[in-house]
């Protein structure tokens, strides 16, 4: 854990430090032992460390993008039409109950990705250029960082809830769509985020109930929660 988040016979800053301003890439996410995972709270949620020392306490900056992969169950085969996981639904509920719901509430964007066939990996048109795509973005956090200013917040992950502007209609979508889907205070928030990002790439100046509509379907539906279907 230690190498994680920092600390140490010696305190040093740990691999979320060293990922300050930079992106941290965890694969194979339930692999990590819980506590690490566990410990992986605090720095997403206030872009810091602090390690505990007998005589004084230590903090380090720790403002990471966490990007993560994981397969859908131990031996990867959930979901597969190609060959199939022998312990369903067993094998999946167990992999992804590693990663706790305080974790996963905390994750702003889930996408599920399906295995490609040979075929589809041989036929498959190329996709846009990376270019094009860093373009885009560059264009959308300009448009974020002009909204803030000099010493605000410097991406709408960031930004204070109330600093995000909804269309009327949006609000009252995401209001219903949180109850239904029993979003946590934080939940809500990190939705009105990603809906801002989204408007933003699409260059619209308030927040619309598409923009919100596409973020809820990025967060991830824990077992047992109601799915958005019907919500509107
Ligand atoms: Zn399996």
């Amino acid at each position: 854990m230690a190498a994680m988040t920092g600390g140490g016979n010696r305190a040093r800053p740990g691999e979320v430090s060293l990922a300050h301003r930079g992106v941290l890439f965890m694969d194979e996410m339930p692999e990590f032992p819980r506590p690490t995972l566990e410990a992986l709270r605090q720095p997403l949620e206030a872009g810091q460390t602090t390690v505990s020392r007998a005589a004084a306490h230590i903090t380090y900056p720790a403002r990471f993008q966490l990007v993560a992969a994981m397969n859908p169950c131990r031996c990867g085969y959930l979901g597969d039409g190609a060959r199939e996981c022998g312990r369903a639904p067993r094998c999946g509920e167990d992999y992804q109950g590693k990663l706790s719901g305080p974790l996963l509430d905390r994750i702003d964007m889930v996408v599920e990705i399906s295995p490609l066939t040979p075929r589809e990996l041989s036929w498959a048109p190329p996709g846009e250029a990376s270019s094009f795509v860093a373009a885009r973005v560059a264009a959308a956090r300009a448009i974020a960082r002009a909204r803030y200013g000099e010493d605000g917040a410097s991406t709408n992950a960031e930004a204070l809830g109330d600093l995000i502007v909804l269309a009327g209609e949006a609000k009252a979508f995401l209001e219903m769509a949180a109850t239904k889907l029993r979003l946590s205070a934080r939940g809500f928030v990190r939705a009105m985020r990603v809906g801002r990002s989204i408007a933003d790439l699409a260059g619209i100046e308030e927040v619309q109930r598409g923009h919100i509509a596409e973020a809820l379907g990025y967060r991830h539906k824990m077992p047992g929660r109601t799915a958005l279907q019907g919500a509107g």
